[in-house]
């Protein structure tokens, strides 16, 4: 089998899509490492939703260079520069190079997986090829290659992933990955550059600006707490 990154013929890994700390960190599993799909109560996955995917090396590569980052900045244990704090929204002076294409690799895995939660999602075939490369040569690209923002939800605990969503937002596709607390807003359109409100973007100086939310305000947590009392 080729490696979805290398493309070179090895022995591929059951790779999490989603890396596996976020299920450790927002505690997603039950008792028995098993992990409950939001989409599909019923139907246990122990360790998370994997997928042959990844040879060793790569997995290594995404593990040790951007998803340990990763797990630093959103759960701690990195030295994070706090910028400012105004109300609601965060800024933090990151690693461009590390966040950038750690958040790549969430966005390119959600795409490349043949999962059921990741079916209604999948990006252009020259969109993934482009996401595998920069990824697999460390190549963070520049502000307006791929550029993403980020909420984060205030409540202490709010363990689930949701399948992504994609939509539109004036001439800009957009899609939302949910993942826990996190959630990121990718925009997959050509003109990336136009966005309006640039000044959320996650940009090569590094500076992320966060804004926190309360879940229980959004709509998506209505349409889900309407959903549950419907059942
Ligand atoms: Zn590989």
């Amino acid at each position: 089998m080729h490696c979805k990154l290398c493309l070179q013929e090895k022995e591929l890994r059951n790779s999490h899509i989603y890396p596996e700390f976020f299920y450790k960190s927002e505690s997603m599993y039950d008792e028995k490492h098993r992990f409950i799909q939001s989409n599909n109560p019923k139907f246990l996955l122990q360790k998370g939703i994997r997928e042959k995917l990844l040879c060793h090396d790569c997995e290594q590569l995404l593990a040790n260079t951007y998803e340990s980052y990763g797990r630093k900045v959103l759960y701690g244990g990195e030295e994070i520069e706090i910028l400012e704090s105004p109300q609601g929204k965060f800024s933090y002076n990151l690693d461009y190079k590390k966040f950038k294409i750690f958040s790549l690799s969430l966005l390119w895995r959600a795409s490349i997986s043949t999962r059921e939660m990741f079916d209604e999602f999948k990006l252009l075939s020259n969109a993934e090829e482009k996401l595998r490369n920069m990824i697999l040569n460390g190549n963070a690209g520049e502000t307006f290659n791929f550029p993403f923002y980020n909420y984060v939800v205030e409540e202490e605990r709010f363990g689930f992933i949701m399948p992504p969503e994609k939509y539109k937002d004036n001439s800009h596709r957009i899609v939302r990955i949910i993942i826990g607390h996190f959630t990121w807003f990718f925009l997959i359109s050509s003109h990336t550059e136009k966005f309006e409100n640039k000044d959320i973007l996650f940009k090569e100086d590094g500076i992320l600006k966060v804004r926190k939310i309360k879940m229980s305000d959004t709509e998506l947590i209505k349409q889900l707490n309407l959903e549950l009392i419907q059942k």
